[in-house]
């Protein structure tokens, strides 16, 4: 399965691509034609070719958010313990980082002239291409150092070629102090997700000589959600993605090529189909956002402000209610750990995924309702929550036993209260 999904994921954003260039991004007709005959070959031989500007323009990003991550001052952050016990420190200055790249990026092509602010849409093609190439780059290297370097002892081997590459081997890959994952994820991804659409909101204005206010919407929206992530960077360091996922090719190529391609597609939508939504329209979309938003960050601050107060906290003004759940860390010691089972983790057990599908919801719909292509991203989306609420069922029950089983009772459904 996961040597499938390593040899079928990154065909997806060329075929968006495709789509967008050949087929005024309608996905249909090309699926259409690829039913009459069309072979891998002639996949493979649409696949634009990495060139030298593209590689310039990722590497020139790469080593500067490097840069920006050495020299921009930061707090240090202790993470929560890692199952071996370890409780690795991280510099978290995501915030100024990414207000400085969208300075810079400003400065560069407005201000001095030095590139057009179109440069990553006149350059997409190819760069999807570096971003995919150096996905699965950056994978092989982890995977031989989590073989044969490990950073500590938060690594695992099955044994799997595919399942290990996909996965990963180290839970933290470190260098000194640097922490490969952390900045794979919070800077070539994060970042490059807001530059993507910020220079396809700039081809929109070039090609148009206005944003359409879908755009501006969208640009709005998803720009509030990066630089919110940012800003929470130290919460960030506390979820699943830092505390269990292993960094393997899911969130290197996740990272190098999925977020800024397949995130980002409304954005790139926009630029062929501008569309002029009426002032409902807007409020509808900007409600759904609030919405999601809103319930979102109550959600997740809940649970910290529970385990912070030790469950004494009150949950929507009553008591909250508790499960205690102990488990063993891998030496062998005995924690104990409080499983909040009112409020929002009363109504279903990942009820924050179902505020970040709402969230999604209101960045697809900025795209309208006529193409599938701007709503791959939702569909993306509920394919990765729903995976991953699976995947932490399943681990929390082999953390806690008895004690999620009880709240799996207490609480039976996953996602969408009464429904899943
Ligand atoms: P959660 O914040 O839901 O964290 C899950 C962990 O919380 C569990 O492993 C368990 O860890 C603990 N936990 C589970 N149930 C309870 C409970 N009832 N009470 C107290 N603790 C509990 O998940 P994520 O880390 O996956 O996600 C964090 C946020 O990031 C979510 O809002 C998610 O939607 C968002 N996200 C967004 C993505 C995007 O691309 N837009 C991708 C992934 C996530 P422990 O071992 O500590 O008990």
């Amino acid at each position: 399965m996961t040597a499938l999904l390593t040899l079928l994921v990154p065909i997806i954003p060329f075929v968006l691509y495709r789509a967008c260039t050949n087929y005024e991004c309608s996905i249909t007709p090309l699926l259409l034609q690829s039913l009459e005959g069309w072979t891998l070959r002639d996949l493979l031989q649409s696949v634009p070719l990495p060139t030298a500007s593209a590689w310039a323009g990722f590497v020139i990003f790469v080593a500067l958010e490097l840069l920006l991550y050495c020299l921009l001052p930061g707090q240090h952050t202790v993470g929560l313990p890692t199952p071996t016990g370890n409780a690795l420190v991280y510099k978290t200055n995501a915030l100024s980082a990414t207000l400085a790249t969208i300075a810079l990026l400003f400065t560069g092509s407005y201000g001095l002239n030095l590139f057009p602010a179109t440069f990553v849409y006149d350059n997409y093609g190819p760069l999807i291409t570096v971003g995919t190439i150096s996905g699965f780059v950056l994978a092989f290297l982890v995977y031989i150092k989590g073989r044969f370097y490990p950073t500590n002892r938060d690594t695992t081997v099955h044994g799997r070629f595919f399942y290990d590459f996909w996965m990963g081997i180290e839970l933290n890959p470190r260098i000194g102090d640097f922490d490969i994952k952390m900045f794979t994820i919070g800077r070539i991804g994060m970042i490059s997700w807001a530059v993507v659409i910020l220079s396809h909101a700039a081809k929109q204005y070039e090609l148009y000589g206005q944003l359409s206010n879908s755009m501006a919407l969208l640009l709005v929206l998803q720009l509030v959600y990066i630089i919110d992530w940012a800003w929470r960077e130290a919460w960030y360091t506390q979820t699943l993605d830092i505390m269990h996922d292993h960094f393997g090719f899911f969130m290197a190529y996740g990272s190098t090529c999925w977020v800024p391609s397949v995130y980002t597609s409304q954005a790139w939508f926009l630029v062929h189909h501008p569309i002029h939504f009426s002032p409902i329209e807007l409020a509808f979309i900007l409600a759904v956002n609030l919405l999601g938003y809103t319930l979102f960050r109550l959600t997740n601050d809940q649970k910290i402000t529970f385990r912070e107060s030790e469950g004494q906290a009150l949950i929507w003004g009553k008591p909250a209610k508790a499960i205690e759940a102990v488990y063993k860390t891998a030496d062998g010691q005995e924690r104990r750990n409080l499983l909040l089972a009112s409020g929002f983790w009363g109504l279903s057990r990942h009820f924050n995924y179902l505020c970040d599908l709402l969230i999604t919801a209101s960045f697809c719909m900025c795209g309208g309702f006529t193409h599938i292509l701007p709503w791959t991203y939702q569909a993306m989306m509920m394919w990765l929550l729903l995976n991953r609420a699976q995947r932490d069922d399943k681990r929390c029950r082999r953390k806690y036993g008895k004690a999620w089983e009880q709240y799996c009772r207490d609480v039976p459904y996953s996602i969408v209260p009464g429904i899943y």
